[in-house]
């Protein structure tokens, strides 16, 4: 009796692992296209668990977004220069988590640039290099050491008139951060979440085997140079190769240094892989400002997070620890 209890379980076991099957969605929101993946039993499953991560990232992106006139980040804005703003616990401690990637990367991630003079145009309508003084004013709101914040009050001042925080290099990836943990606390076993290339995994695929991410070199799209497993991490990948103005042969991106005031050079992607996804966001980010040879020392110096950097002229550059063996 016993052996053949044993042996039903075993059945019913398999037979479990056997059916839970992949499931995706794929919808537009904060703004940028999102795929969700689940791991699930059936379709009704899998359904109600996208369902909870896509209500997770609706509250996030009324949070933060600064394009809706009520939410608080909008609040905080509306406010520089006048008075500090009273926020969530959780608006508050990612605005500090912000402002610490900032220190990690002396200033060339900022939530600040938000503030930035559009001065530079990106679809090949600029004819001439803006001058030094035009560029130089254009930073002059943007500062992070200018972003006010008391714990005690969960406050956040933006202390010079005219300043905006923005969450455009950080939100996806900590909107992704967010509908994983709480499909984790749902018991939902492996999933993807994907914020248009911002993406945080775990679990495995019901074969067994690991997630897997594609690097591409988008100087040669249909070369996927790399397919790396990403075992219950993020990964993001920022890439610039469609928006950028040439002067005097140097390429320069449309993500601009806040602390110059001149775009970044010499990257076109950018895939950084950390624990969470908001890190790696930023992180993402900050390595096209600060460079390959800066970006890679400062990645190198961090623990758990890795980077692949493809430069203007297709030749790409790792971190310490990442191996890649056909480039
Ligand atoms: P994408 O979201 O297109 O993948 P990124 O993650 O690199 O690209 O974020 C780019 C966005 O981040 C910009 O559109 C802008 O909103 C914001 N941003 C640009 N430069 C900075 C910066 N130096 N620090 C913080 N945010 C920035
Ligand atoms: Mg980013």
């Amino acid at each position: 009796m016993q052996s053949l209890f044993t042996f039903l379980f075993i059945i019913v076991a398999i037979s479990n692992s056997f059916s839970q099957q992949i499931y995706k969605r794929t919808l537009t929101l904060m703004g940028s296209r999102f795929d969700i993946t689940v791991v699930a039993k059936d379709q009704i499953v899998a359904d109600t668990s996208i369902d909870i991560a896509i209500t997770e990232i609706k509250r996030i992106e009324k949070l933060i977004s600064s394009w809706d006139k009520e939410s608080q980040t909008s609040l905080i804005n509306n406010n520089a220069g006048i008075q500090p703003v009273k926020v969530d616990d959780e608006l508050f401690a990612l605005i500090q988590r912000a402002v610490g990637i900032s220190k990690l990367t002396d200033g060339a991630f900022d939530i600040s640039y938000a503030s930035m003079d559009r001065i530079w145009q990106f679809d090949g309508s600029m004819i001439e290099m803006p001058s030094a003084e035009e560029i130089k004013a254009s930073v002059a709101k943007v500062g992070y050491q200018k972003i006010i914040l008391n714990k005690e009050e969960s406050t956040v001042f933006l202390s010079q008139k005219g300043m905006k925080i923005g969450f455009g290099a950080i939100g996806k990836g900590y909107a992704a951060d967010k509908a994983k943990d709480l499909l984790i606390a749902k018991g939902v076993s492996a999933g993807i979440i994907n914020a248009s290339g911002d993406m945080n995994t775990w679990g495995k695929q019901p074969d067994g085997s690991d997630w897997k991410v594609a690097i591409t070199n988008p100087l040669n799209k249909n070369n996927a140079f790399a397919l790396l497993p990403v075992i219950d991490k993020a990964v993001v990948t920022s890439g610039n190769y469609e928006k950028y103005v040439i002067f005097d042969d140097k390429r320069y991106a449309h993500i601009i240094d806040p602390r110059t005031g001149y775009p970044a050079t010499g990257i076109v992607s950018v895939s950084v892989f950390a624990p969470k996804a908001e890190l790696a966001d930023a992180l993402a980010t900050s390595v096209f400002v600060m460079g390959i040879e800066v970006g890679l020392n400062r990645i190198n110096q961090l623990g758990s997070v890795e980077c692949i950097i493809v430069d203007d002229h297709g030749n790409i550059h790792t971190s310490n620890n990442i191996k890649i063996d056909d480039q």
